[in-house]
């Protein structure tokens, strides 16, 4: 083991420590890039298992199983949830903490990582350009989250979805009517119109209505001003005002009412989830139906939504499934794995960590480092006055060939000892 070459970075991954969490930072898979651009991969003995990845899987790829301690004392430790417990809370500069750090829902947790010195990339920042898409964590969870959505309705309607037609009778094809059609909305679409429902969608934006209609769904059209007739990407929906939300739901309430099974995906950025679907619009449903509201965690799209509970209203289920990924924990650790992988390849290069490339991606990401916050809207939450550097604000686009591999000029200007 011992040569006369630098060390190489360490990239620890511990196992999750969160109720629930099934999901972890890196898969196999995931380790390959890594170890190929000369990183030292540490895995926490069973840190894989509940993703069905086996110590074993990890090895052949190149990692090393280790004890909780020696992922933790990595130079990277990577995990799914950035949560201040199960040791993340001792990580200290130099180190590097790469995850979902939900950044906006409690600033006063990413200001404790500060105080740490942890340097901390928040994944949930990944800027929605084309280049960033491969890191993207958000989109590669809500893809997985649409389909399983759909699936826990389909299991929940005392119904089938298709229609057929048999020598007993012709049985309609269920109504299915997705509110919100980003990432999770249209991967729950696809999924609805495979298994052979009828399905109508809707959302704010009014650019989402092709991408509708491409996957053999309805748009329904609400005559409604929402001012986000806008970018069909990239963008995320805006909050809107109250009486907006109220006409939304009157327009509605028909299109509900008609359908078997509602699923709502609409979120807003850091901000509590509109909701859209009310208990007058459920009760209006028939017996039997059911709902699924993918934004339970973020308050709910449902009025009825309980958060991890299915709450019964006039016999409709409402359900309020929580961190559905991990329910899908091998193909959502996959899909995270390759994010993260691709995200520190931005920063690994021949078996050497620079924290300090000017990548818009890792600039967008970071939200602490050299024991301050360093996120202009994270800094704003905590009345803190706006980050002293000037690279906190991207405005250069990336050229269309800079593939986010570190440069010569990228002399890292942090003491990677
Ligand atoms: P999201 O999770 O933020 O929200 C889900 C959907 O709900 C969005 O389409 C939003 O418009 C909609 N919504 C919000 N409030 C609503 C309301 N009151 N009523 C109805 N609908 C409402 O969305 P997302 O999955 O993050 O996707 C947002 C957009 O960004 C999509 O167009 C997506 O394709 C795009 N995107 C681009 C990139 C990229 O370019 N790298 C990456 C991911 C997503």
């Amino acid at each position: 083991m011992t040569t006369d070459a630098p060390p190489a970075v360490t990239i620890g991954v511990p196992r999750e420590t969160l109720d629930g969490e099934n999901r972890v930072a890196l898969s196999p898979p995931a380790v390959t890039s890594l170890v190929k651009a000369g990183a030292r991969v540490i895995v926490e003995s069973g840190a894989g298992v509940a993703a069905g990845f086996p110590d074993a899987a990890y090895t052949d790829k190149g990692a090393v199983i280790g004890t909780r301690d020696e992922a933790l004392a990595a130079d990277v430790v990577a995990v799914v949830r950035a949560v201040r417990s199960g040791g993340l809370e001792q990580l200290a500069a130099p180190q590097m903490l790469v995850g979902m750090a939900a950044p906006f829902v409690d600033p006063s947790v990413m200001a404790a990582f500060a105080d740490q010195g942890v340097r901390l990339h928040a994944l949930e920042l990944v800027p929605r350009t084309t280049r960033a898409q491969a890191m993207d964590v958000l989109s590669s969870q809500a893809n997985l989250a649409g389909n399983r959505a759909v699936l826990l309705a389909a299991a929940a309607l005392p119904k089938v979805f298709p229609l057929l037609t048999t020598a007993a009778g012709t049985i309609p094809p269920a109504k299915v009517f997705v509110i919100g059609a980003g990432v999770a909305g249209l991967s729950a679409i696809a999924t609805a119109r495979r298994l052979g429902a009828v399905v109508e969608a809707y959302d704010v934006r009014a650019a989402v209505k092709e991408e509708i209609q491409s996957l053999g769904a309805r748009f329904v059209e609400l005559p409604l001003e929402t001012g986000q007739e806008g970018p069909s990407s990239g963008a995320y929906a805006q909050q809107m005002s109250e009486e907006t939300i109220k006409r939304q739901q009157e327009l509605m309430l028909k299109t509900v009412a008609a359908s078997d099974v509602v699923i709502t995906t609409a979120q807003v950025q850091g901000a509590k989830a509109p909701v859209i679907v009310t208990e007058e619009m459920v009760a209006a449903m028939a017996p039997g139906s059911v709902v699924v509201d993918l934004a339970a965690e973020q308050g709910g799209n449902v009025a009825a939504t309980r958060a991890g509970e299915t709450v019964d209203v006039g016999g409709v289920k409402v359900i309020g499934p929580v961190n559905v990924p991990s329910a899908v924990a091998h193909h959502a650790s996959l899909m995270y794995g390759k994010n993260v992988a691709n995200f520190l390849g931005l920063m690994v290069k021949d078996g050497t960590l620079y924290p300090e490339t000017d990548d818009d991606i890792v600039r967008d990401t970071l939200v602490a480092a050299g024991g301050a916050v360093a996120h202009t809207r994270v800094r704003e939450m905590l009345g803190l006055e706006p980050a002293p550097t000037p690279a906190a604000e991207p405005d250069v686009a990336p050229s269309a060939d800079d593939a986010g591999a570190p440069t010569d000029s990228d002399v890292p200007q942090e003491d990677p000892a």
